[in-house]
């Protein structure tokens, strides 16, 4: 275990942010940007351990009635992308880069890898090729495109999909 991931087991109020990334404020709203180059695989946010029952704007879900509160810090502002750069480590509960990042780069994340059913859906502009349009959480999807998503996902959405599946009887 490398030494970024210590705070990484202990309980915390706060989130901890990497010193490599900020919020920032853009035409079109509020998003979390590198403010220098991040390596794959490197720590970006390791989010505060305050959790509630019901999901809403800013929750992140860990299990049918467990969410990852909003509690007003960074992570609240990580937008969603359809090919995102980062991705959600749901056991150590911290968000870490998946792909090398440029300074400047938004930090993204693909919200139908952690969320069920979404409080409020949306239209993605992403852009991406394989954008999903309508983001309303992971059970929305048809099967082609959860399948798409099965290595990405937490380990709570591995099990609602596993139980969503046909039995074999
Ligand atoms: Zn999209």
């Amino acid at each position: 275990m490398t030494r970024e991931w210590e705070g990484c087991e202990a309980p915390r109020p706060r989130s901890l942010a990497s010193p490599k990334i900020e919020l920032r404020t853009t035409g079109l709203g509020r998003g979390v940007f590198a403010t220098e180059a991040i390596a794959a695989g490197e720590l970006l946010i390791a989010v505060a351990h305050v959790f509630v029952a019901e999901a809403g704007q800013y929750t992140i879900q860990l299990d049918d009635d467990r969410h990852q509160a909003g509690t007003g810090e960074i992570d609240d502002f990580l937008n969603h992308a359809c090919e995102p750069n980062a991705a959600l480590d749901a056991e150590r509960l911290c968000f870490v880069a998946v792909r090398p990042l440029a300074s400047g780069d938004e930090v993204t994340f693909n919200y139908l890898t952690s969320e069920w059913d979404m409080a409020a859906a949306f239209e993605c502009r992403c852009g991406a090729e394989r954008c999903f349009g309508t983001i309303r959480g992971y059970r929305h999807l048809s099967r082609e495109q959860q399948d798409s998503l099965a290595a990405a996902i937490t380990p709570f959405l591995r099990r609602k999909r596993a139980s969503g599946l046909p039995s074999a009887a």
